[in-house]
Protein backbone atom coordinates (compact mmCIF):
# COMPACT_ATOMS: atom_id res chain seq x y z
CA UNK A 1 0.00 0.00 0.00
CA UNK A 2 1.38 3.93 -1.24
CA UNK A 3 1.13 5.92 2.14
CA UNK A 4 0.42 9.17 1.48
CA UNK A 5 0.58 12.32 3.53
CA UNK A 6 -1.70 14.82 4.00
CA UNK A 7 -0.83 18.48 3.51
CA UNK A 8 -3.37 22.11 4.27
CA UNK A 9 -1.51 25.19 2.63
CA UNK A 10 -3.25 27.74 4.22
CA UNK A 11 -6.57 26.44 3.38
CA UNK A 12 -10.16 29.15 3.84
CA UNK A 13 -13.64 27.63 4.03
CA UNK A 14 -15.91 30.40 3.56
CA UNK A 15 -19.39 29.23 3.10
CA UNK A 16 -22.07 31.18 0.69
CA UNK A 17 -23.80 32.55 3.55
CA UNK A 18 -20.70 33.93 4.99
CA UNK A 19 -19.65 31.80 7.48
CA UNK A 20 -15.98 31.47 7.73
CA UNK A 21 -15.73 27.58 9.29
CA UNK A 22 -11.72 27.92 8.95
CA UNK A 23 -10.24 31.29 8.48
CA UNK A 24 -6.28 29.82 7.55
CA UNK A 25 -5.27 26.51 8.36
CA UNK A 26 -1.60 24.97 8.40
CA UNK A 27 -1.07 20.90 8.70
CA UNK A 28 0.43 18.28 7.98
CA UNK A 29 -0.61 15.05 8.39
CA UNK A 30 2.50 12.78 7.83
CA UNK A 31 2.56 9.24 6.19
CA UNK A 32 1.19 6.69 8.79
CA UNK A 33 -0.01 8.45 11.57
CA UNK A 34 -3.66 9.00 12.73
CA UNK A 35 -3.76 13.03 13.57
CA UNK A 36 -7.30 13.40 15.27
CA UNK A 37 -8.69 16.99 14.98
CA UNK A 38 -10.43 18.13 18.38
CA UNK A 39 -12.12 20.75 19.46
CA UNK A 40 -15.96 22.15 20.37
CA UNK A 41 -18.55 21.93 18.74
CA UNK A 42 -18.70 24.03 15.09
CA UNK A 43 -14.66 25.11 14.97
CA UNK A 44 -14.59 23.80 12.09
CA UNK A 45 -13.36 20.09 12.21
CA UNK A 46 -16.01 18.57 10.03
CA UNK A 47 -14.95 21.02 7.18
CA UNK A 48 -11.58 20.35 7.34
CA UNK A 49 -12.04 16.76 6.85
CA UNK A 50 -14.67 17.26 4.28
CA UNK A 51 -12.23 19.44 1.74
CA UNK A 52 -9.72 16.43 1.49
CA UNK A 53 -12.24 14.66 -0.40
CA UNK A 54 -13.83 17.59 -1.68
CA UNK A 55 -17.22 16.56 -0.28
CA UNK A 56 -16.99 20.36 0.59
CA UNK A 57 -14.97 22.54 -1.94
CA UNK A 58 -11.99 24.99 0.03
CA UNK A 59 -12.87 28.50 -1.10
CA UNK A 60 -8.75 28.93 -0.63
CA UNK A 61 -5.05 27.42 0.06
CA UNK A 62 -4.28 24.14 -1.40
CA UNK A 63 -4.58 20.84 -0.10
CA UNK A 64 -2.77 18.06 -1.37
CA UNK A 65 -2.88 14.35 -1.00
CA UNK A 66 0.48 11.82 -1.72
CA UNK A 67 1.54 15.41 -3.18
CA UNK A 68 -1.40 16.28 -5.63
CA UNK A 69 -3.44 19.29 -5.23
CA UNK A 70 -6.70 18.07 -4.70
CA UNK A 71 -8.91 20.67 -7.04
CA UNK A 72 -6.88 19.70 -9.77
CA UNK A 73 -8.21 15.82 -9.55
CA UNK A 74 -12.12 14.95 -10.64
CA UNK A 75 -13.76 14.75 -7.00
CA UNK A 76 -15.81 11.39 -8.23
CA UNK A 77 -12.59 9.81 -8.58
CA UNK A 78 -10.78 11.57 -5.56
CA UNK A 79 -13.81 10.27 -3.32
CA UNK A 80 -13.48 7.05 -4.59
CA UNK A 81 -10.21 6.67 -3.98
CA UNK A 82 -10.06 8.37 0.04
CA UNK A 83 -11.44 6.29 2.76
CA UNK A 84 -13.88 7.64 4.28
CA UNK A 85 -15.39 6.27 7.30
CA UNK A 86 -18.68 8.57 9.33
CA UNK A 87 -20.65 8.17 12.64
CA UNK A 88 -23.90 6.34 11.02
CA UNK A 89 -21.87 4.60 8.04
CA UNK A 90 -24.37 4.37 5.18
CA UNK A 91 -24.38 1.08 4.38
CA UNK A 92 -26.76 -0.16 2.10
CA UNK A 93 -29.80 -1.81 3.79
CA UNK A 94 -31.02 -4.20 1.17
CA UNK A 95 -27.15 -5.28 0.17
CA UNK A 96 -25.46 -7.83 1.95
CA UNK A 97 -22.64 -6.88 3.91
CA UNK A 98 -20.01 -8.71 1.11
CA UNK A 99 -21.58 -6.38 -1.31
CA UNK A 100 -21.58 -3.32 0.63
CA UNK A 101 -17.98 -3.70 1.23
CA UNK A 102 -17.51 -3.96 -2.74
CA UNK A 103 -19.17 -0.96 -3.71
CA UNK A 104 -16.27 1.34 -4.84
CA UNK A 105 -14.04 -2.15 -6.48
CA UNK A 106 -17.73 -2.52 -8.68
CA UNK A 107 -17.49 1.08 -9.74
CA UNK A 108 -13.73 0.75 -10.40
CA UNK A 109 -15.08 -2.62 -12.39
CA UNK A 110 -12.78 -4.70 -10.40
CA UNK A 111 -13.33 -8.31 -12.17
CA UNK A 112 -15.19 -10.49 -9.79
CA UNK A 113 -12.34 -12.99 -8.41
CA UNK A 114 -10.25 -9.84 -7.34
CA UNK A 115 -13.27 -8.47 -5.65
CA UNK A 116 -14.48 -11.84 -4.06
CA UNK A 117 -11.38 -12.12 -2.52
CA UNK A 118 -10.07 -8.45 -1.16
CA UNK A 119 -13.82 -8.57 0.75
CA UNK A 120 -13.07 -11.59 2.14
CA UNK A 121 -9.83 -10.82 3.19
CA UNK A 122 -11.02 -7.48 4.10
CA UNK A 123 -13.93 -8.73 6.69
CA UNK A 124 -12.07 -11.43 7.98
CA UNK A 125 -8.71 -8.16 8.89
CA UNK A 126 -11.96 -6.36 10.71
CA UNK A 127 -12.71 -9.25 12.79
CA UNK A 128 -16.51 -10.39 10.91
CA UNK A 129 -15.65 -13.63 9.69
CA UNK A 130 -16.50 -13.57 6.07
CA UNK A 131 -18.15 -16.94 5.96
CA UNK A 132 -20.28 -15.69 8.69
CA UNK A 133 -20.90 -11.98 7.93
CA UNK A 134 -20.62 -11.83 4.60
CA UNK A 135 -24.04 -12.94 3.46
CA UNK A 136 -25.82 -11.03 6.28
CA UNK A 137 -27.74 -7.46 6.10
CA UNK A 138 -27.02 -4.30 8.17
CA UNK A 139 -29.92 -5.11 9.99
CA UNK A 140 -28.51 -8.52 11.09
CA UNK A 141 -25.74 -6.72 13.11
CA UNK A 142 -24.58 -5.28 16.23
CA UNK A 143 -23.80 -1.47 15.68
CA UNK A 144 -20.37 -1.85 16.56
CA UNK A 145 -20.52 -4.92 13.64
CA UNK A 146 -21.66 -2.07 11.41
CA UNK A 147 -18.98 0.10 11.91
CA UNK A 148 -16.48 -2.30 11.42
CA UNK A 149 -18.28 -3.30 7.47
CA UNK A 150 -17.62 0.80 7.25
CA UNK A 151 -13.74 0.65 8.09
CA UNK A 152 -13.18 -2.84 6.05
CA UNK A 153 -15.45 -0.72 2.78
CA UNK A 154 -13.35 2.42 3.47
CA UNK A 155 -10.36 0.09 3.05
CA UNK A 156 -11.09 -1.80 0.25
CA UNK A 157 -9.56 0.07 -2.62
CA UNK A 158 -6.31 0.46 -0.40
CA UNK A 159 -7.02 3.97 -0.06
CA UNK A 160 -3.27 6.53 0.31
CA UNK A 161 -5.21 8.05 2.80
CA UNK A 162 -8.71 7.30 5.26
CA UNK A 163 -10.62 10.46 6.85
CA UNK A 164 -12.82 9.33 9.47
CA UNK A 165 -15.56 11.59 10.99
CA UNK A 166 -16.67 10.19 15.10
CA UNK A 167 -16.47 6.80 13.61
CA UNK A 168 -16.92 5.27 16.26
CA UNK A 169 -19.16 7.87 17.99
CA UNK A 170 -22.50 5.76 17.36
CA UNK A 171 -21.15 2.82 19.32
CA UNK A 172 -22.09 1.71 22.95
CA UNK A 173 -18.95 3.07 25.10
CA UNK A 174 -17.76 -1.01 26.05
CA UNK A 175 -17.89 -1.93 22.50
CA UNK A 176 -16.56 1.63 21.40
CA UNK A 177 -13.20 0.65 23.27
CA UNK A 178 -12.44 -2.35 21.65
CA UNK A 179 -13.27 -1.28 18.26
CA UNK A 180 -10.59 1.55 18.85
CA UNK A 181 -7.86 -1.09 19.97
CA UNK A 182 -8.94 -2.95 17.62
CA UNK A 183 -8.41 -0.27 14.85
CA UNK A 184 -5.49 0.91 16.43
CA UNK A 185 -3.44 -2.34 15.90
CA UNK A 186 -5.21 -2.16 12.19
CA UNK A 187 -4.14 0.85 11.66
CA UNK A 188 -0.66 0.07 13.13
CA UNK A 189 -0.29 -3.21 10.73
CA UNK A 190 -0.83 -1.54 7.36
CA UNK A 191 0.98 1.92 8.38
CA UNK A 192 -2.51 3.60 7.46
CA UNK A 193 -2.47 7.88 7.12
CA UNK A 194 -5.62 8.94 9.16
CA UNK A 195 -7.10 12.37 9.75
CA UNK A 196 -10.00 11.47 12.31
CA UNK A 197 -12.41 14.10 13.64
CA UNK A 198 -13.37 13.65 17.14
CA UNK A 199 -15.03 15.73 19.74
CA UNK A 200 -14.18 13.56 22.35
CA UNK A 201 -10.59 14.01 23.71
CA UNK A 202 -10.11 10.71 25.50
CA UNK A 203 -10.57 9.22 22.16
CA UNK A 204 -7.69 11.20 20.75
CA UNK A 205 -5.55 10.81 23.26
CA UNK A 206 -6.19 6.83 22.92
CA UNK A 207 -5.84 6.79 18.76
CA UNK A 208 -3.39 9.44 17.81
CA UNK A 209 -0.11 9.98 17.26
CA UNK A 210 -0.71 13.53 17.25
CA UNK A 211 -3.67 15.47 18.16
CA UNK A 212 -4.39 19.08 16.83
CA UNK A 213 -6.63 20.92 18.85
CA UNK A 214 -8.90 23.65 16.74
CA UNK A 215 -11.30 26.74 18.13
CA UNK A 216 -13.82 28.58 16.33
CA UNK A 217 -13.15 29.33 12.38
CA UNK A 218 -10.27 26.39 12.35
CA UNK A 219 -7.86 28.47 14.24
CA UNK A 220 -5.01 25.85 15.25
CA UNK A 221 -4.65 26.31 18.84
CA UNK A 222 -1.99 23.25 19.20
CA UNK A 223 -0.56 20.63 17.64
CA UNK A 224 1.51 17.88 19.08
CA UNK A 225 1.42 14.16 21.10
CA UNK A 226 -1.13 13.34 23.27
CA UNK A 227 1.67 13.76 25.98
CA UNK A 228 2.08 17.21 25.09
CA UNK A 229 -1.24 18.67 24.66
CA UNK A 230 -1.85 17.49 28.32
CA UNK A 231 1.03 18.03 30.08
CA UNK A 232 1.55 21.11 28.30
CA UNK A 233 -1.61 23.03 27.02
CA UNK A 234 0.05 25.63 24.84
CA UNK A 235 -2.74 28.15 25.64
CA UNK A 236 -5.76 29.08 27.72
CA UNK A 237 -8.44 27.89 25.05
CA UNK A 238 -6.30 24.37 25.27
CA UNK A 239 -6.43 24.05 29.36
CA UNK A 240 -10.47 25.37 29.17
CA UNK A 241 -10.99 21.99 26.99
CA UNK A 242 -9.34 19.50 27.78
CA UNK A 243 -10.92 20.50 31.97
CA UNK A 244 -14.02 20.18 30.30
CA UNK A 245 -12.84 16.26 30.01
CA UNK A 246 -11.35 16.15 33.37
CA UNK A 247 -8.51 13.37 33.83
CA UNK A 248 -7.76 12.23 30.32
CA UNK A 249 -4.30 10.84 31.38
CA UNK A 250 -4.55 7.25 29.99
P1 LIG B 1 -17.46 20.91 13.77
O1 LIG B 1 -17.25 19.72 12.91
O2 LIG B 1 -16.22 21.31 14.53
O3 LIG B 1 -18.64 20.78 14.69
P2 LIG B 1 -18.27 22.21 11.30
O4 LIG B 1 -17.11 22.11 10.40
O5 LIG B 1 -19.40 21.28 11.12
O6 LIG B 1 -17.75 22.16 12.83
O7 LIG B 1 -18.86 23.70 11.21
C1 LIG B 1 -18.04 24.85 11.32
C2 LIG B 1 -18.88 26.09 11.14
O8 LIG B 1 -19.37 26.15 9.81
C3 LIG B 1 -20.08 26.16 12.06
O9 LIG B 1 -20.29 27.51 12.43
C4 LIG B 1 -21.20 25.68 11.17
O10 LIG B 1 -22.44 26.22 11.56
C5 LIG B 1 -20.78 26.22 9.82
N1 LIG B 1 -21.28 25.42 8.69
C6 LIG B 1 -21.13 24.09 8.48
N2 LIG B 1 -21.69 23.71 7.33
C7 LIG B 1 -22.23 24.85 6.79
C8 LIG B 1 -22.96 25.14 5.58
N3 LIG B 1 -23.24 24.19 4.69
N4 LIG B 1 -23.35 26.41 5.38
C9 LIG B 1 -23.07 27.39 6.27
N5 LIG B 1 -22.37 27.20 7.40
C10 LIG B 1 -21.97 25.94 7.67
Amino acid sequence: MDHAGIVFDHVRKEYPDGTVAVGDLSLAVTPGEVLCLVGPSGCGKSTTLRMVNRLVEPTGGTITVDGADVLSQDPVRLRRSIGYVIQHVGLFPHRTVAQNVATVPGLLKWDKARTRERVEQLLDLVGLPHATYGKRYPHELSGGERQRVGVARALAVEPPVMLMDEPFGAVDPQGRRRLQQEFLELQRSLGLTVMMVTHDMREAVILADRIAVLSKGGVLEQLGTPDEVTDAPANAFVADFLADFGTVAG
